[in-house]
């Protein structure tokens, strides 16, 4: 069945595959950006296609459309970008959320929130399983996405208690492949773009804090079977639970694109998590979904895609 469908942030890295994924399903999309860390060329494959629709807006700012379901992507997802403007953050969050769960109770829409892993902020528990309830510093400098993600999970479960919206919600690992700005200052795409421009490669602190790596095509993957999963609302992690120091990471990079760059140190950011992989039991149980693309496969996509990309 053809659905109309809105996504919020859908010129953004998940976003646009998110909408190539439902296109190619026969679905109608709305794509609604304000182009923050979005770009047009992400989607303008679709811009001549009758069943793709491009709105530049705010989710902060109201907004109606008659769909049937609605993904709420819109928020900067790497610390460079979510700190920018912290403010601007929560707002995007709460109220980008707030404005999703009115729309969606108003014309009976289904609604999914992309959470994150970021909920667990420090962790204690390691690997994390939704039941933990995480360790936020919630007056830190993380704190306006980790706290926003977290306000507009209890958002969504009110809405769904309160006034019967129909919800879900994913908690999403770390997450990378193409498309990812070269500007984007989260790991992957920092060590690739510095890796191919004979850079340092900058890890922060001794870089052996970890992060398990997800490749885009299995998260989207995820996602569309947690939307349409009858009678479970999450919240699930999606992610690859293969766990990597950042360390390791930076020499597979290096190995990788053949690349003479260094190593160097830099400053650990304050509040950064010292450890994380996702427990994906309840993915695998309730959506019979786990990952498929290894991390040197994923990378060798994305390397791929960025020597395309950038001017070297
Ligand atoms: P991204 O920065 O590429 O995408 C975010 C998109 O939202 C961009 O297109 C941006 O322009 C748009 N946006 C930001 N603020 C907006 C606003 N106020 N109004 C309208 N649009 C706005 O990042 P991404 O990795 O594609 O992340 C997408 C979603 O997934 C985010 O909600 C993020 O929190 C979540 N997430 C991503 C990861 C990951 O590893 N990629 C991990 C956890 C959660
Ligand atoms: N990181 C790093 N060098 C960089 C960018 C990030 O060593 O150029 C580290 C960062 O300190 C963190 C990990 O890589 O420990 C993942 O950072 P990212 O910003 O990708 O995501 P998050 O911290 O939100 O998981």
């Amino acid at each position: 069945m053809s659905l109309r469908i809105l996504v919020t942030g859908g010129a953004g890295f998940l976003g646009s595959h998110l909408c190539d994924r439902l296109l190619r399903d026969g679905h109608e999309v709305i794509c609604l950006d304000n182009f923050f860390t979005g770009r047009k060329i992400n989607v303008q494959q679709h811009l001549g296609n009758p069943k793709f629709e491009l709105i530049r807006h705010d989710v902060v700012d109201p907004f109606k459309f008659e769909v049937d379901q609605i993904y709420n992507l819109a928020c900067p997802a790497s610390p460079v970008h979510f700190q920018y403007n912290p403010v601007k953050t929560i707002k995007t969050s709460v109220i980008g959320a707030h404005n999703c769960l009115g729309l969606a109770k108003r014309v009976k829409a289904r609604v999914f929130q992309a959470s994150t892993s970021e909920v667990y902020g420090d962790p204690t528990v390691h690997p994390q399983p939704e039941s933990y309830r995480g360790n936020v510093n919630p007056i830190g400098i993380r704190a306006c996405y980790d706290e926003g993600k977290r306000a507009a999970e209890t958002m969504f479960f009110d809405y769904h208690r309160q006034s019967g919206v129909d919800i879900r919600v994913v908690r999403i690992f770390n997450t990378y492949g193409p498309r990812m700005l070269a500007s984007d200052g989260r790991v992957v795409s920092n060590f690739i773009v510095q890796a191919l421009q004979g850079e340092d490669i900058t890890v922060y602190g001794d870089g052996q804090q970890t992060r398990s790596f997800c490749y885009v095509d299995d998260l989207i993957e995820g996602f569309v079977r947690l939307m349409n999963c009858e009678g479970f609302t999450g919240p699930v992690n999606v992610g690859n639970p293969g766990e990597f120091t950042i360390l390791e990471l930076a020499e597979n990079v290096i190995r990788l694109t053949g690349s003479k760059s260094k190593i160097v140190n830099r400053p650990l950011p304050q509040d950064d998590p010292l450890q994380r992989q996702p427990d994906i039991s309840l993915a695998q149980e309730k959506l019979g979904w786990e990952p498929t693309i290894p991390l040197e496969e994923g990378l060798k996509q994305t390397i791929g895609y960025f020597k395309q990309h950038l001017e070297l």
